[in-house]
């Protein structure tokens, strides 16, 4: 369908490498476009690049550590110096560290802080140039549930993506005029790399996550594939600044 067609369209996705971003790079390099992916690790950068070879999507992956400004402003200059442009940001990478508030060293809380909230910043700042030079543009920022609720071995995993929600809002309000959408994607409880170390700092968290979810089950990366395929699209150009919930109803089970 053209509405979802992605074809010549350019798109990277930090934190590409794996979990859920490599899902999104995968549908959307299913729906036609050429995927960037981006992460610090070069064998999961290779692995991932392998994967999407064999699906025939049109794919490059480069190295990033998104928490230096100078990294991701080079990262995006390498795109568009290779494919000559940038349509699709999808600002993906994070991290966690849980422990009470009390017990962090203020070095793990802000690190987490710039890998989740300062880097979406940097590198929708650094794509809004080429954005505007082409008139059009689509950003996606990966918050969570913890955009809505608090977590209690995570005070600074929800400030960052409480603050991805407001930084995504207030992106969309400056930058609507010049044809870019920007929106947030609230993934539930996804099984990633990211969650199964959750689950062994939490023990209950599997069932839990189960018994709350309407689904009835974790999601799997690949239920973030559709709309990442809708929001770099057409078919999300009159959508901008959302917080869109993809979590089997988590958030609405009070
Ligand atoms: P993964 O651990 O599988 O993926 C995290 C990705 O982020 C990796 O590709 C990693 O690449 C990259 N990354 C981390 N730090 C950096 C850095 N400094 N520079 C560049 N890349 C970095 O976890 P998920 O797929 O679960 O997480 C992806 C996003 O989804 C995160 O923002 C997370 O907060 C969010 N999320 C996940 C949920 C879940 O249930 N899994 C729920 C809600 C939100 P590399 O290893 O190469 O550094």
């Amino acid at each position: 369908m053209k509405l979802f067609n992605l074809t010549d369209k350019v798109a990277l996705i930090t934190g590409g490498n794996g979990g859920i971003g490599f899902a999104m790079a995968k549908a959307i390099g299913e729906a036609g476009a050429t995927v960037v992916i981006a992460g610090r690790n070069e064998d999961k950068n290779k692995k991932s690049i392998e994967e999407l070879n064999s699906l025939n999507v049109k794919c490059k992956s480069l190295i990033v550590d998104v928490v230096n400004e100078n990294s991701c402003n080079q990262l995006i200059e390498d795109v568009v110096q290779i494919y000559g442009k940038l349509n699709i940001l999808i600002n993906n990478a994070g991290t966690n560290i849980r422990k009470r508030p009390e017990e962090y060293e203020l070095k793990e809380w802000t690190s987490i802080i710039d890998t989740n909230l300062v880097s979406t910043f940097t590198c929708s700042k650094a794509a809004f140039k080429h954005f505007k030079c082409i008139n059009s543009g689509k950003i996606i920022n990966i918050g969570s549930m913890h955009s809505l609720f608090g977590a209690p071995l995570g005070s600074a995993y929800s400030a960052s993506k409480g603050g991805v929600v407001q930084l995504t809002k207030s992106l969309a309000n400056t930058w609507a005029k010049d044809n870019i959408q920007v929106n947030a994607v609230l993934p539930g409880y996804i099984d990633t790399t990211l969650t199964r170390q959750a689950r062994v700092d939490i023990p209950e968290l599997q069932k839990r996550v189960e018994e709350r979810t309407p689904a009835g089950r974790w999601g799997d990366p690949d239920d973030l594939g559709g709309i990442a395929v809708f929001l770099s699209s057409d078919a999300s150009n009159y959508v901008t600044g959302t917080a869109i919930p993809v979590d089997g109803g988590y958030s609405i089970n009070g």
